[in-house]
C-alpha cells in the first residue's frame, strides 16, 4: 500500500483507521453476511448504524436538545435552495458574500425572494472576511446567511457574528468538526460531508426546531426540513454507505478527544504551515492574517509557471492535489481533520527546500 498525502479540497483524506475498518467490514458487516451497501435501509442492522451516527454526531458537536440533525442529499449546493425554501417566511433574507460558495448561495436565494447583500469582499479577491455589524442587517429579515470557512480562498470567520434576533444560517462544509462551536448561536448549520465528515453524497443539517415547518407550499418534499425530520431522515433511501462511514469518522473524532483536541491539532498544523510559508522569500499567502483558515491554506509565488512546477515536484514526492482553485491560482493545501501532522511537516520541509533552491528543483 502506498498512501500519499492528499491536500485535495474535497473529496479529501479520510482517517486511515476509518478506511481500514470499513475495508474489514466491507463484505460481511457484523456477521450479517452482507455489505452495508447491500442492506435494506429499513433493516435492524442498518437502523443501529444510522442511530449510532446521529447519536455520536450529537455528542461530538454538542448539539442542544432543541436542534434536529438531518441527514440529507444533494450536497451543500442543494441547501443553497433548501434554506430559502424553508426559512423565507416573509420573503426577506440577508447574505454575506465572502467567497465562491456564499456567492452561489446568494444567487440561488434571489430566485425565491428578496435576498439582499450585507457585505462582500469580492473587491480584494475574497482575501478576508468582510466586516459588518448587527445594524447592517434588516431586523425583519428571516435569516442572515454566512459561510464560516471559505474553502477556495482560505478564509474563516474569527468569531460568530452577532445578528441580534435574526437567525444565523451557516455553511460549514469545510470546517465542521474542526473546532468546538456554540450551536445555540445559530439557527441552522449545514455541511456537505466530503471535507471533514465522510464520503460525498451525505449532507448534514443542524436546525433549531422552531425553524422547521414553515416551508413554502411548493417546496419539494425531499427539501422540506419537516418532511425529512418527521421521517428521521428516512423519507426515502438515505445515502446508506456514506452515513455508515460518517459514523465511523464521528467515532474517530470522539475517541481522539473530541473537538477540543481536534482543534488543538488543527491549530498546530496550520501554525506550522503558515509559519513555514511566511519565512520564505518565494511564497506569499493569499488570505489576510486575521481571516486565515485552519483548513485551507492558499499561497503562491506570483509566477504561474513556478507554481505549476511546485505542484508537480510535490506530487513526485507523494504530496498531491496542491494546485489552487482557478479563481485564485497558486497553491492550496487543504489540511482537514484527517490530514496527519506528518503530512503538514513534510509539506513545510518541501516549501523550505523549494525556497532555498529558489525554485531550481
Ligand atoms: C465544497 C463546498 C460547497 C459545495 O459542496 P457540494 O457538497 O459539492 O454541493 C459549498 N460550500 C462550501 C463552504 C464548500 O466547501
Amino acid at each position: 500500500m502506498n498512501r500519499v498525502f492528499n491536500y485535495s479540497a474535497g473529496p479529501s483524506m479520510l482517517p486511515l483507521p476509518v478506511l481500514e475498518r470499513a475495508a474489514r467490514e466491507m463484505c460481511d458487516f457484523g456477521g450479517s453476511g452482507m455489505s452495508v451497501m447491500e442492506m435494506s435501509h429499513r433493516s435492524k442492522a442498518y437502523d443501529a448504524i444510522i442511530r449510532d451516527a446521529f447519536d455520536t454526531f450529537r455528542r461530538v458537536m454538542r448539539v442542544p436538545d432543541n436542534y434536529k440533525i438531518l441527514f440529507m442529499q444533494g450536497g451543500a449546493s442543494t441547501q443553497f435552495a433548501a434554506v430559502p425554501l424553508n426559512l423565507m417566511k416573509t420573503g426577506k433574507a440577508d447574505y454575506v458574500v465572502s467567497g465562491e460558495f456564499s456567492g452561489k448561495a446568494f444567487k440561488e436565494a434571489k430566485k425565491y425572494g428578496d435576498a439582499r447583500l450585507v457585505a462582500s469582499s469580492e473587491d480584494t479577491v475574497f482575501d478576508r472576511i468582510p466586516g459588518f455589524t448587527k445594524e447592517d442587517i434588516r431586523p425583519d429579515a428571516d435569516y442572515v446567511h454566512i459561510c464560516y470557512n471559505n474553502t477556495i480562498f482560505g478564509t474563516h470567520f474569527s468569531e460568530i457574528p452577532d445578528t441580534g434576533c435574526v437567525p444565523l444560517v451557516c455553511d460549514m462544509s469545510s470546517c465542521i468538526m474542526s473546532e468546538p462551536i456554540d450551536i445555540s448561536r445559530f439557527g441552522l448549520i449545514y455541511a456537505g460531508a466530503q471535507k471533514n465528515i465522510g464520503p460525498a453524497g451525505l449532507t448534514v443539517v443542524i436546525v433549531r426546531e422552531d425553524l422547521i415547518g414553515s416551508a413554502r407550499p411548493d417546496t419539494p418534499a425531499m427539501l422540506d426540513y419537516k418532511v425529512i425530520s418527521d421521517a428521521d431522515s428516512m423519507y426515502n433511501t438515505p445515502p446508506c454507505y456514506a452515513i455508515y462511514v460518517a459514523g465511523l469518522v464521528f467515532r474517530w473524532v470522539e475517541e481522539l478527544g473530541g473537538l477540543e483536541k481536534m482543534n488543538e491539532i488543527n491549530r498546530k498544523k496550520a501554525e506550522l504551515l503558515y509559519d513555514a510559508i511566511e519565512e520564505t522569500k518565494l511564497f506569499h499567502l493569499h488570505a489576510q492574517k486575521e481571516s486565515r483558515s485552519l483548513m485551507n491554506v492558499t499561497f503562491r509565488t506570483g509566477d504561474a509557471e513556478l507554481d505549476k512546477k511546485f505542484v508537480a515536484r510535490a506530487a513526485e514526492r507523494g504530496m498531491v492535489s496542491l494546485a489552487g482553485h482557478r479563481k485564485v491560482g497558486g497553491m492550496r493545501a487543504s489540511i482537514y481533520n484527517a490530514m496527519p501532522v506528518e503530512g503538514v511537516e513534510k509539506l513545510c520541509a518541501f516549501i523550505r527546500e523549494f525556497d532555498a533552491a529558489n525554485g531550481e528543483i
